[in-house]
């Protein structure tokens, strides 16, 4: 790892928040240690190692986190993030399917006489998420 990269602003932030949690722990933290947490968080986005340096502080519980806690964390708090920032559909859509025949798969079951027949659904050539579930099957096969 280059020095530059040692000496960035994020780094010097990573260590205040190292800094902060020995002190919150009550315990001596030696540059080797602190080292290898910097570089083991530097990857994770500033405010995720940041957000989850505070929460360990409030709640991490009696002894100093050990580094992989902490990243365990901060990465929890940047997926929930970008969960929210995806924005999904209203849950209707989600749950809902476009065609109740057939659940969107494409086929639906019809009883004739004594026994069920699959048919292939007229929703095919209008259904969204049957043409994007097709789609997607098709080329996990085509990538193998
Ligand atoms: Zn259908």
């Amino acid at each position: 790892m280059s020095v530059s990269l040692l000496r960035s602003s994020s780094a010097d932030a990573i260590d205040k928040c190292i800094a902060a949690l020995a002190v919150a722990f009550q315990r001596h933290i030696d540059v080797a240690t602190i080292r290898v947490y910097r570089e083991t968080l530097s990857p994770l986005p500033l405010w995720a190692i940041e957000a989850a340096a505070l929460q360990l502080r409030r709640t991490g519980g009696e002894f100093f986190p050990p580094v992989a806690k902490w990243y365990a964390l901060a990465e929890q708090l940047v997926a929930e993030r970008s969960r929210e920032t995806l924005q999904l559909p209203p849950t209707a859509t989600v749950a809902g399917y476009e065609c109740d025949g057939c659940r969107d798969t494409g086929w639906c079951e019809e009883l004739r006489g004594d026994r069920v027949v699959c048919l292939e659904c007229s929703c095919r050539k209008t259904n969204t998420n049957y043409q994007r579930l097709t789609l997607s099957s098709r080329k996990v096969n085509s990538s193998r």
